[in-house]
């Protein structure tokens, strides 16, 4: 056994509560946790005391490629919005593997020590542009679940814009993408301890059924997590009537797609029966406060999550829409959005299942729950230290609380994934953060290929959000 490295008094959070304890990792590991632990020879000590350390956060949903564009797409709703967005997607690997790593950069520094990069890219599925975001995040040492997302249907029939005619797969077509997404994660899947790959249908309506449902053939003959888009806005939960006659959640239960491995990021439109489903089912729910809010498209109801025990993992979405990637910024959205809305105060989520949610609640997302998101002998060494100095933790009167409603990523001083430290004082060790914000100028001021967003559809999809407006 390797001494390994021991964290020395800092207030270590187990349990709900902070208590001075030291950690010894072995390799990558927890091997114990406690006060006054005995080192062994050769082992690194880092004297925390005074600091914080808790769980790595987890960003559960995020797209990479979107840091490209942050600030470029102008805030509208969802449908708007994609219709905007998708022409400024780049299929160039170098552009991005460059904004998988300038992401990595920010959320490391924040405290982030996983992720799930849910990506789409223009063009065929396999390839280097996907290779080059997998081996951005080798590089940078986070753990990252890798989502290629599948879809096969134009935007127009995702919407309620007419009545539903139904759609056949091309067979040939799903065969050579769900093939694509198998062969990339047989190159990544377990690579460096640290990559994982999720399945992503986009979204159940922007799937043929023949897509999703090899879509889930797939992640179920992976043993990997499905993860989509699920119930955004109103007009997904419209279209759905329309398309299925059922609610989108009730369709995917009878189309066997909700299991303990199945993600779903938003469900801001769930009706009550819909939210049963979920919580007998299992399914993991990102809740993306910040996202929701800036494209107006709602609230989740995260209380009636909570309630029915449905593990609820937190996500920053993309940096085209949030437009931040502050896991700090979703805890405190988490735990006082829903506020207004539930006139039982006892009900609103607490400063403790916001950070549950960032931290034991992502390592579901990421299929980790026996092996992280705790601080316990056994589990992976996935440690943020927190600065206890900081203004934010000063007094110390409710610490949980005041992490979740006080701190920002500015209090991250140290970051450990899987044992290495891959952040020491606020820098980050594994990225040279300065000349990568120059790559990302350099493939701004290069162009990003525009395309003008379809008129007739931009009208359509207006017109569509106005009679939504009019008839909720
Ligand atoms: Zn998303």
């Amino acid at each position: 056994m390797t001494p390994g490295l021991v964290l020395r008094g800092g207030l270590v959070l187990r349990d709900g509560t902070f208590a001075v304890a030291d950690i010894h990792v072995v390799d990558d590991r927890i091997a114990s946790v406690g006060p006054s632990l005995s080192v062994p020879d050769g082992a690194v000590v880092i004297p925390i005391g005074g600091d914080l350390v808790v769980p790595g956060l987890v960003n559960a949903h995020y797209h990479s490629p979107d840091n490209l564009s942050t600030g470029a797409i102008p805030h509208a709703p969802l449908e708007l919005w994609s219709l905007a967005s998708v022409p400024r997607r780049t299929a160039v690997p170098d552009a991005l593997r460059t904004a998988a790593l300038f992401g990595a950069a920010q959320l490391l520094s924040g405290g982030v020590t996983g992720v799930v990069d849910m990506i789409r890219v223009p063009g065929p599925l396999d390839g280097e542009a996907y290779d080059a975001i997998a081996s951005a995040y080798v590089d940078a040492g986070m753990r990252a679940d890798i989502a290629p997302v599948l879809a096969d249907l134009p935007v127009e029939k995702t919407l309620p814009l007419g009545p539903w005619e139904p759609v056949t797969g091309d067979r040939a077509a799903i065969d050579a993408a769900i093939g694509a997404v198998e062969r990339f994660a047989r190159r990544w899947d377990g690579r460096a301890g640290r990559i994982g790959v999720q399945v992503a249908p986009s979204g159940p309506q922007r799937c043929t059924d023949d897509m999703f449902a090899a879509a889930v053939g797939l992640a179920r003959r992976l043993g990997t997590r499905l993860h989509t888009h699920a119930l955004e806005t109103s007009a997904q939960a419209r279209q759905a009537r329309l398309r299925w006659g059922v609610s989108l959640i009730a369709h995917l239960q009878r189309t066997d797609a909700l299991s303990p491995d199945t993600v779903l990021a938003h469900l801001v439109w769930p009706d009550p029966e819909d939210l049963d489903l979920v919580a007998r089912s299992g399914a993991i729910v990102v809740h993306n406060p910040a996202s929701n809010l800036a494209l107006g498209s709602g609230r989740a109801p995260l209380p009636e999550l909570l309630a029915r025990g449905v593990p609820v993992a937190l996500g920053t979405d993309a940096a085209t829409c949030n437009d931040g990637l502050s896991l700090f910024e979703a805890m405190k959205l988490a735990t006082t959005l829903h506020r207004p809305d539930e006139p039982d105060h006892r009900r609103w989520p607490t400063a403790g299942a916001a950070l549950t949610a960032a931290t034991a609640g992502g390592a579901a997302a990421l299929g980790l729950t026996a092996r992280a998101g705790r601080i316990a002998p056994g589990l992976v060494a996935d440690l943020v230290v927190l600065d206890g100095a900081a203004p934010a933790f000063v007094p110390p009167n409710d610490l949980v609380r005041q992490l979740v409603m006080r701190a920002g990523p500015d209090v991250v001083r140290h970051v450990f994934v899987g044992g290495q430290q891959l952040v020491r004082d606020g820098t980050v060790l594994t990225i040279d953060v300065r000349a990568v914000a120059d790559e990302m100028r350099r493939h701004s001021a290069s162009g990003v290929a525009v395309a003008r967003p379809d008129g007739a559809l931009e009208s359509a999809i207006s017109r569509m959000l106005g009679d939504a407006h009019r008839t909720p």
